[in-house]
Order: C-alpha cells, then structure tokens, then sequence
C-alpha cells in the first residue's frame, strides 16, 4: 500500500504537488476546458485545510524547451479563480531557479504558487537526476497527484519521489483502489467489455485479463478479426489479417478455461463509415462491400444481459463508431448496461469520451481520467509514478 495524504501531518510543511494540469488551451490561450483543474482541486485544499503551504508542478502540452504559448499562467489563474484564492505563479524559463526557490521559502501555511511548465526542461521527460534535485528544493513532502502521468518516468513524479517523503494524491488514490478493487479480487461474475478499432493496441490487456474474467465481451472495430478467425466472412469490415491466430488462441484458451465470450451475432452495416444509409445484418451476412460499423440489436440484448448479470464490470473502448448519430447506437445501450452494474470501471479514452457523450459518466462507479496509464494498469503493469511514491 502507498502512503496517501493522511500518513502525513501536513501543519507548517511546504508540499510540492505534482498535477496533471495539460488543459486544452484556445487561440488566445486561455483555458479552453478546465474539468482536469476542478479534478486537481480537493488535493490541494486537503494540505491547506491542514496547514501546510503548496508548491504546485505540471507540464502543459509537448514543448521541447521554453514556449511562451505554453506557459502555465493561464492555468494559474484559471485555478485561483476556481479555488477563490491568491496562486502566486512563479514563472522562470528554467522552470527552477534560485528566485524560485527562494518565492517557495517565503510561503506561509495556506499559501499556494505555481511554477512553470515542467517540459521547459527537456531533462524532465529524461527523469535526469539534476532537474528532479531542484525541483525537490522546492517542498519538504512530495504528493503526486498526476495519475495521466503515471505510466511514464519523469523528473517531476519518479525522479523528485526518490528524494522526498512522498504520498499519492486524492485522484491517483481513487484511480488505484477502483482498478485494484476491479481486478484484485473482483465480486463475480466479473465480465470484461472491449471494443475500439484495434486486436493490436489491445493484445497484453486481453492476456492479462483473460484468466481473470467470467465473460469477456467483444465489439467494436476489433470484434471482426476474431470472428474471421471463426471463419465468417467480414466484407470490408475493419480487419487485422496478421492477428487472426492471437484471436484463435484467445477463443481456445478462452473454452479451455470455460470463460464465456461473447462476439456480435449482428452488425449494423454500410457502406463506408460516412454513409447513412444502414442495414442490420446476422454476423454471417455481412455482404462483401460493406463493413460493420456498430453491433445490431440482437447484440446490444446478448451484450446487455450479460453486463447486467455481473457484478463487477470494466469497459474499455466502444462498441461502434459512436462518433456517428447512425453507429452509436450500440455503444450507448452497452454503456447504459455498464452503468448499472455494481462496481462498473471505464479505463480508456475512447470509453470514457463515449460515457461523458451519452451522459453516463456520474453512473458509473468510476471513469479513469488517464488514457494510456489505466490501459498500462489493465495490462497489469506497474505505473513507474506510482511504483516511486514510499510504501506504508
Ligand atoms: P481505440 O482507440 O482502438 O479504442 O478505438 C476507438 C475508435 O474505434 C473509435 O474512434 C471508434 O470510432 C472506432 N470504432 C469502433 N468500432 C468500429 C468499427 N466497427 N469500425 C471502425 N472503427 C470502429
């Protein structure tokens, strides 16, 4: 187990407090969508609650050294405003310096700043030790809070944890007890929906989670290569010749350990993904020049029924091209599902966009904001920023 917030007495310490604060920006950049700020929030006033002063830390977009247009400014005084309080935002082109670090001595219990754009350094992606040094000049206690930076090892999570007493912050918390509590020991039956474009960016998830789960759900773009390797005709659906075998073997190993998987047993067809004029298919009907874009009715039943006959669910990636009104159909009937199950994760971009799009996502117990570190988490990989933070 980490440490966390409360395994630390915070009353008259300085906390340097790595955020995920990589907001959209717009053409006169200002903060174009501020829910990663609001999401930041609650771990910060957690520590002044408690007495203690917060230096803030994140990077903003992929700046290779210092870009004014990247400057975390207009995120400092997006978060004053949403916290109704003075963030004093240091700004060095150095990221550190000693006027920055002498601005983080003078804070008093209850004071926030913020400092630059941690990629203004390119060692920070490097995690070179010299960096991570000066930014550990900055707190006395390091709390990572950064869970969409977790599954990389950079300066300011990995390298300045080594050099701290460290925590992990509220989001990361609720980010790895929802995983942990899905895949450690799961109430049962535990079912596995994925879906999205492709078997590839998907394989180690499906060898992970394969003996683990009771059902394992399959749609999407993905769900045509492991029916061709049934040998149904796909016609021009999405297809993924060189990963026919894995999806076999998935099914064999799949039967072999009595797992129950479920593929589309109709689609919703056309003939390329702009067109509107749709048809519904059986799974064996798909005509040689059209491709299946969304599961059809039949499926979004067979689907539905097994989610809700779980008790523990996690989705990952939708079911259809469900940026589409003609092919979202089935994503949303299968989110709804996922909706009402007991303990319901959505790990992914793609999942949780598709969750915020059909209003689903204050049902769910819990939408993972860190596209590619929940996927690392459902690999059952271990995220070096998480990995770095001081056991109990
Ligand atoms: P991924 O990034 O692999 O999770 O894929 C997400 C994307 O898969 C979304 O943008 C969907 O539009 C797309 N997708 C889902 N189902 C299909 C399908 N049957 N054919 C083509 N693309 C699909």
């Amino acid at each position: 187990m980490k440490k966390t917030l409360k395994d630390f007495d915070f009353k008259n310490r300085r906390v340097l407090v790595r955020l995920d604060l990589n907001v959209p920006l717009n053409d006169k950049c200002e903060v174009a969508d501020a829910t990663r700020i609001e999401a930041s929030i609650p771990t910060v006033e957690y520590i002044l609650n408690r007495g203690g002063s917060v230096v803030l830390m994140s990077h903003l977009g992929r700046p290779k050294a210092y870009d004014e247009k990247l400057s975390l400014k207009p995120v400092a005084e997006k978060m004053s405003e949403l916290m109704k309080k003075d963030i004093k935002f240091v700004p060095s082109k150095k990221v550190v310096d000693e006027e920055v670090i002498k601005a983080g001595e003078a804070l008093k219990a209850g004071e926030v700043m913020m400092i630059e754009n941690t990629r203004f350094r390119e060692e920070e992606e490097k995690n070179v030790p010299e960096f991570s040094k000066d930014l550990a000049r900055l707190g006395e206690i390091f709390v990572n809070d950064a869970f969409g930076t977790c599954h990389r090892a950079h300066s300011s999570n990995v390298g300045v944890a080594s050099l701290l007493p460290s925590a992990i912050g509220l989001l990361v918390e609720k980010e790895v007890k929802f995983f942990q509590e899905a895949l450690r020991e799961p109430d049962r039956p535990f079912t596995v929906i994925m879906g999205g474009s492709k078997v590839s960016g998907k394989i180690s998830i499906i060898e992970n989670l394969l003996p683990k789960v009771d059902n394992l759900v399959i749609g999407g773009g993905m769900a045509f290569t492991f029916l061709k390797s049934k040998g149904v005709e796909v016609g021009k659906s999405l297809l993924e010749e060189d990963k026919i075998d894995f999806a076999k073997s998935c099914l064999d190993k799949a039967d072999e350990l009595g797992i129950g998987i479920y593929l589309p047993i109709d689609l919703v067809v056309a003939d390329s993904i702009d067109s509107t004029d749709t048809k519904t298919v059986d799974y064996d009907e798909i005509p040689a020049n059209m491709m299946g874009l969304d599961i059809g009715n039949k499926t979004i039943e067979l689907f539905s029924d097994v989610i809700r006959g779980s008790k523990t669910v996690i989705w990952n990636g939708p079911m259809g091209v469900f940026e589409k009104d003609q092919f979202a159909e089935g994503t949303k009937k299968v989110g709804e599902a996922v909706a009402d199950a007991p303990l319901s994760v959505v790990g992914g971009g793609d999942s949780a966009a598709a969750a915020e799009k059909f209003g689903l996502e204050g049902r769910m117990t819990h939408v993972s904001t860190g596209g590619g570190a929940s996927l690392e988490l459902l690999e059952g990989k271990d995220l070096p920023g998480i990995k770095a933070i001081e056991e109990m």
